[in-house]
């Protein structure tokens, strides 16, 4: 089995969230299952130099987009038994950041879709299964149900589409999207691509994939509902025929406390004296007072609505009532990053602030914590708290999509469970929790026991990547729908 993948970001070359950290290591966990795998995604400027010095440029073709030829360069390289394909155009990913604004955001990703299919006949590498990840890639499906699948090569192709995040959709005018890829004005229907008098690239791909995936089980049935559907859940109840939900997984291997080169002192969960030092390292990075024995509660996140910060903000005085220190991480709006500053004049030496992307202060957080706080609004899955888990940092999380999925809270008196989890959307249940979370921080025993119990949780890809296959061949043994049958489906489901 063949799978390709089309993405916007993939670790190690380049990342901006969990998406990022995804590709990046489902695709080998894939080929360890024997399935041949390959990627394709951007050649974006920001990539580091070492990676473009190891890529070799294959070919080049040009791309018809309107009536403009664009050039589309394909560069290649080998890592993990994973092939990746990096496509090459200046004018769109020559830019200094990897996502903009406005509507040449959608030009950018209208001409990597049209890219991709088109590079199909060159790169060597015919996949059986076009694995497409959110909005940038959501008008592969339908281009290759409407355009391509009769042409020789591209009728067998079925293609999957996740949905790693639904609140960004890749909504844009469709003039240009009808002018840049010729795509069929009756495609521009509320059942499919139309979107409040704009083309939606989201919609695309969960209307045309073969088979709609999201990242946990918990957000594949929030998604389809009205609080958490983002204008959708009617579209997604009614026209994708099916969203499974399979758990992400992080790469068990790099991210390990034995072994992980990146943080003050290895440490396992019958041994957390180096645990205690890279607290103490991560303390004094950070400015923070050198006490071994205030709690820690670290954020690694995304400076966004989604991620929770409001109930942060509501009840920040009160957190720092208690004797406890804080270390953030993050990057996003101006309004967040405004708290945490305040926050770290405010309270010097229990409030550290880093504001920035920086992967070795990341991991730092997590193993120098002790506990991990995201109270997120939604959470598709989240890989920071499963990150957090294998280095015995215990969670404290809002019961949302994958947060729900992967932290059993902790009940006293079963004695089940390695988390602390509140269900409302409300600022005083966190702070009730973080009590909680507080409380037991004091009872040793109890604390390394659940740190124990979280460092044993197998969050690796091994079971998700089986359930991947599966969905693969599920997708494989179905017969070819034409976008003609497709249409005459969704006419009968509105009008049963
Ligand atoms: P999302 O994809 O919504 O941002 P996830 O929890 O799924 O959230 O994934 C976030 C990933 O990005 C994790 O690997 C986390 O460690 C990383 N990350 C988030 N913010 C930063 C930051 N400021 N610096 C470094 N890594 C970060």
């Amino acid at each position: 089995m063949k799978i390709l993948f089309a993405a916007s970001e993939c670790a190690p070359f380049i990342k901006t969230g969990g998406l990022g950290d995804v590709v990046g290591t489902l695709p080998a966990a894939l080929a360890a299952q024997g399935a041949g795998v390959a990627v394709v995604l951007p050649k974006y400027r920001g990539i580091p130099r070492e990676w473009k010095r190891a890529m070799h440029p294959r070919l080049s073709f040009y791309v018809n987009l309107g009536w403009r030829k664009q050039y589309c360069g394909v560069e290649t390289l080998e890592r993990g038994g994973v092939t990746y394909f990096f496509l090459d155009n200046e004018h769109y990913f020559g830019g200094e950041s990897v996502y903009g604004k406005g509507e040449f955001e959608g030009e950018r990703f209208a001409f990597f879709c049209r890219a991709v299919l088109e590079s199909l006949p060159h790169i060597g590498f015919a996949p059986d299964v076009l694995h497409c990840n959110d909005w940038q890639t959501g008008l592969i499906p339908l281009l290759l149900n409407t355009q391509y699948s009769n042409l020789p090569g591209y009728e067998r192709v079925k293609t999957v589409f996740t949905v790693h995040n639904l609140a960004y959709q890749g909504v844009f005018e469709w003039a240009g999207v009808r002018d840049l890829l010729g795509v069929d004005e009756a495609c521009f229907t509320p059942d499919a691509i139309e979107f409040f008098g704009k083309a939606s690239f989201m919609k695309a791909g969960l209307k045309f994939a073969d088979l709609v995936t999201t990242v946990s089980p918990t957000y594949a049935k929030e998604i389809a509902g009205d609080e958490f559907g983002e204008n959708l859940g009617a579209f997604i109840r009614y026209q994708v025929r099916e969203v499974a939900g399979i758990l992400n997984g992080i790469d068990n291997s790099d991210y390990d406390p034995k072994t992980d080169g990146g943080i003050e002192a290895n440490f396992c969960a019958e041994d957390f004296s180096g645990k205690q030092a890279c607290k103490r390292a991560l303390q004094e990075e950070m400015g923070l007072n050198p006490d071994e024995t205030v709690p820690l509660i670290g954020m690694v996140t995304r400076l966004t609505e989604q991620k929770g910060l409001d109930l942060v903000e509501c009840v920040f005085e009160d957190i720092f009532f208690r004797d406890v220190q804080m270390a953030l991480l993050g990057s996003g709006e101006r309004k967040y990053v405004d708290l945490f500053n305040w926050g770290a004049f405010r309270y010097p030496g229990r409030c550290g602030v880093y504001i920035g992307m920086n992967e070795g202060l990341s991991r730092r957080i997590f193993a120098g914590a002790d506990m991990l706080l995201m109270p997120s609004k939604f959470e598709p899955c989240g890989l920071t708290q499963m990150i957090a888990m294998r280095y015995g940092t215990l969670p404290i999380v809002r019961e949302t999509g994958g947060l729900a999925d992967t932290v059993a809270p902790y009940n006293e008196y079963e004695d089940t469970g390695y988390g602390f989890s509140f269900t409302n959307f409300n600022a005083h249940d966190m702070l009730f929790t973080v009590d909680r979370a507080l409380g037991f921080y004091g009872d040793r025993a109890t604390w390394a026991r659940l740190q124990r119990r979280a460092m044993a949780m197998d969050f690796g890809w091994g079971s998700s990547a089986r359930e991947y296959m599966g969905a693969y061949e599920k997708v494989l043994s179905r017969a070819q729908t034409t976008a003609e049958e497709r249409y005459a489906g969704s006419a009968e489901e509105e009008q049963r």
